[in-house]
Formats: C-alpha cells, structure tokens, sequence
C-alpha cells in the first residue's frame, strides 16, 4: 500500500533513459551485451575458444565455475555504478531477472551466498549490494540464501581495480571466513555483482570449501574483461 502510493508520487523512472515505468526498462535491458557462447569452461572469461584459459589451466581455481551475464560495458557500467553507489536498492530485483535470462537456473539442489564486503565498507554503504542481488535471485530461483554469518570478510581489501592477476589474488588471500555450521554440507552459488579474474570468487571458495562447502560454483552479473579479448 505504502509502495503504490510511493509510486504513485514519485513514479520509478529507467535509470538509464530516465523513462517513467521501471527501474530498468525492457528497452535499455535489451541493449546489454550477454557474454555469449565462447567463454573459459572454468572461470567463464570471455574469449575466442571455449578452452580451459591458460590462467586456470596453471592454477585450477578452488571453485567449480563461474558464469557471468553480460559484458561489463556502456550502459550495464553505469547501473551496476548506480546500484552500488546511489544508494537504488530497486534495481537488485530487475538485475536479477537480467541474470536469469542468461543464465541456467542451476540444476541440483544449491544454496545462495553473496561475496561479502568489508564491515566498515558495508556500513558506509548501507547494504551490501551483491547481498541484494542475490537474496533476489534466490527468490526467482526458489532457493536458499545463506545468512551473512556463512561467509564473512575479515579484512579489507581495498579495490582491485587496476591490480593484474597475481596482485588480486594475494590481495583477497586469507581475507575471508566462513561458519562451518552454516556451509557444511552445501553445494554453494556465490553471488556477486562484477567478476574480473575471479581472484575473489576463489578466495571465497577455498574458505568455503575449508568449512564443508561440498562445491562452490559462482555466478555474476557481469563480466570485466581483465585480458582485453573480444568485447573490451
Ligand atoms: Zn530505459
Ligand atoms: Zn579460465
């Protein structure tokens, strides 16, 4: 009720064509750039093969896989900045639905948990939005989301933008924990808005299968290219 009167007032506009009606439009949805078929089998980088990538055929990551969405480019840049700085919660339910018309609803039994934030950050921010995102996407999936307890951070990290790979990977070495009773016995989804290496998609992993996680897959909503292969 509060809602339709809240929509009323002050009607959801696109955040990216500002038009009145959605949060994000079919219109502008439709001109994100899914990852498509030739990606890395294992960390899911888009590339001109669907090849195991010399990254993961030199250090197998801890995880099963990752797949991401769509390309993290033009437009899909800006609501991805939008929803993680601008405080537009709103858009964690449509992005969601952006995810899952690409990606395969997994096919056993899976709990979701979001790629946690630091403490401080998340205070700072209000929310952590890959939380949102996921919590979403359990919903459209009809699974479970893990609480926050399941997989902490215990450090912080700082950005990884702009690190290569070998920096990322000691960057989030070590810097995340996991509740054994919470984990145990899951096959485990990570969720996470942007995924560039998969450095933190692995750290996480490794803690979470340390702590009984039976397999730990990934999936995001979009992909930063870290090699400069097709698509940027
Ligand atoms: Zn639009
Ligand atoms: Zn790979």
């Amino acid at each position: 009720m509060a809602q339709a009167a809240l929509d009323l007032l002050f009607p959801p506009r696109c955040v990216l064509c500002r038009r009145v009606g959605q949060e994000l439009c079919a219109d502008c949805l439709s001109g994100f750039l899914p990852v498509g078929n030739l990606f890395c089998p294992i960390c899911g980088e888009p590339q001109l093969t669907s090849k195991v990538c010399s990254r993961c055929a030199a250090n197998p990551p801890a995880f099963k896989q990752v797949r991401s969405a769509y390309r993290f480019v033009a437009g899909l840049r800006h609501v991805v900045h939008v929803f993680k700085y601008n405080n537009r919660r709103s858009l964690a339910a449509p992005l969601a639905v952006a995810i899952t018309q690409q990606i395969q609803e997994p096919k056993h039994p899976v709990a979701i948990c979001p790629v946690p934030l630091f403490p401080a950050r998340q205070v700072e921010r209000g929310y952590n939005q890959a939380r949102l995102l996921a919590v979403k996407l359990a919903c459209c999936w009809h699974l479970t989301c893990l609480p926050e307890e399941a997989l902490r951070r215990t450090r912080s990290t700082g950005s990884q933008v702009g690190l290569d790979y070998s920096a990322r990977q000691a960057n989030v070495h070590d810097a995340f924990a996991a509740d054994p009773g919470l984990v145990e016995g899951w096959n485990i989804l990570l969720v996470d808005d942007v995924c560039t290496t998969g450095s933190t998609m692995n750290a996480c992993a490794g803690t979470l299968l340390a702590a009984g996680a039976i397999s730990v897959s990934g999936v995001t909503l979009a992909r930063a290219s870290s090699n400069g292969n097709p698509g940027r």
